[in-house]
């Protein structure tokens, strides 16, 4: 494996731009499969906040079927086992992970860069894997009208190529490698955008994922052992607007939505600087691939933080890709035959429906806020799709598995050609 003052590589198999969760799995899939791949990353560490730390159970299952789970499980993390919400002061239990038909009936929390470190210290036991960090990726290199790699920019601003069989922009919501592909985007919209910031947690506070309704407010409140991670959500563009009102407003805000919390507020939120505003997108790529590139995960399909699924599907993402190609990359590799581009389009097809179905999900949420909280005039109620769940057993059991598993779960088919390395 090599980081940072790594010489440039001038060719590999696949050159995955990205090192978050759908980078990273791709990564090590292809690695133990026995596929060269270059994983650029252009951060030097992974070690950002707001980028959710969700492990779903689905992914704690795939670490099971790659025998990692138990090692994995010993790094520090907090497990939910239920979620719930207060609407208007009225309590809703959308579901109880415990309910699971998996071996993991919880989903972990975990900070994210201590999930991608685990990745990529399993990926580095594989020769094939290569890690490049503060390696940002700038341009395609195109030939005879297909992606044939990559141009990069390292640490000391030298510009890089490599190329690569097949190229996979893994690199978020903002890909650089989407946009310089030219592949249209649907632009789905989202009205609302998310102030992040810590409240102490104490003894007495309710355990678990809280989410708080009140009129005119959402409050995400995700139980990290000795603090909450709150996640305000207030109207697009709402920010200023608020800065004009004031921090003793604010706080009074979210004293009512959170009257547990309120003695906390003038200790936590004590400047603007202890919030971080983060906007929010819901969009996706009518074709997520052209000759020799592939997108996966929010490159493909940039996914909104309501119902904490984009992780989940990042992930799901690349164990679909890494299912469907490794056979083909693997003769391209010793053949120096061209990736099948119809097995790109294979990769959509199967993860096509799950992304519409979350994003039309939370494109109901989004509706929900917008027309029954930040427009209400009267007390919040919950939806009746919420009240429903909440009474009738058997829905009771859909929330968690649509939480926790997704809406089609992918298993680990890519073979081990090393056996496990230690
Ligand atoms: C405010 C907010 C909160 C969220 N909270 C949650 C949550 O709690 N749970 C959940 O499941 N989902 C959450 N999501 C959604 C989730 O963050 C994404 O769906 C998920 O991270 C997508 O994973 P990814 O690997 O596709 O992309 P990313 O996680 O965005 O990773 C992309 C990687 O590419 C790198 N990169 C970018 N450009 C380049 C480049 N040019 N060259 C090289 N590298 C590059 C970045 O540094 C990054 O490491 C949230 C989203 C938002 C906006």
């Amino acid at each position: 494996m090599t980081e940072a003052a790594a010489p440039p590589i001038d060719r590999t198999t696949v050159c995955i731009s990205g090192g978050g969760p759908a980078g990273m799995m791709l990564g090590l899939l292809l690695a133990r499969a026995g596929i060269h791949v270059t994983v650029l990353e252009k951060h030097k560490d992974f070690f950002r906040d707001f980028r959710g730390d969700t492990i779903h159970t689905s992914t704690l299952e795939l670490m099971r079927e790659l025998g990692l789970l138990d090692e994995f499980l010993e790094l520090p993390h907090h497990k939910v086992t239920s979620i719930g919400g207060s609407f208007g002061g009225e309590s809703i239990a959308f579901g109880d992970f415990r309910t699971l038909p998996t071996q993991c009936k919880f989903v972990a929390f975990m900070p994210q860069w201590d999930f991608l470190d685990f990745l990529k210290r399993q990926a580095g036991r594989y020769p094939e894997f290569n890690l490049l960090m503060e390696a940002e990726a700038i341009t395609l290199l195109r030939d005879l009208g297909r992606v044939s790699g990559v141009r990069w920019r390292g640490p000391d601003d030298a510009e890089h190529e490599i190329e690569a069989h097949l190229v996979v922009a893994c690199d978020g919501r903002d890909s650089t490698l989407r946009h310089q592909s030219g592949l249209p985007v649907i632009d789905i919209g989202a009205p609302i955008d998310v102030l992040w910031f810590r409240l102490e947690r104490v003894a007495e506070d309710p355990q678990d994922l809280l989410g708080r309704i009140e009129t005119g407010q959402a409050l995400v409140m995700i139980d990290r052992g000795d603090y909450w991670q709150c996640a305000y959500l207030i109207r697009k563009d709402g920010f200023d607007a608020l800065k004009e009102r004031g921090l003793p407003a604010l706080r009074a805000d979210l004293a009512r939505v959170a009257p547990f919390a309120a003695g906390r507020l003038a200790t936590a939120i004590d400047s603007w600087d202890r919030l971080k505003l983060l906007s929010v997108q819901i969009n996706r790529l009518h074709r997520w691939h052209a000759p020799g590139l592939l997108c996966i995960g929010d490159a493909a399909h940039a996914m909104s933080p309501v119902g904490g699924v984009g992780i989940n599907l990042a992930i799901q993402d690349a164990v679909a890709a890494a299912n469907i190609l490794y056979s083909c990359l693997r003769e391209a590799q010793e053949e120096g035959s061209a990736v099948n581009d119809s097995l790109l389009a294979d990769v959509q097809r199967r993860r096509d429906w799950p992304t519409k179905f979350i994003q039309a999900f939370q494109v109901r949420v989004q509706d929900f806020l917008e027309r029954r909280v930040f427009n209400a005039i009267g007390p919040v109620k919950p939806p009746l799709l919420l009240r429903l769940i909440n009474r009738i057993p058997v829905l009771r059991s859909l929330g968690p598995r649509l939480v926790a598993l997704g809406p089609r779960r992918e298993h680990i088919e890519t073979p081990d050609v090393h056996g496990r390395l230690s």
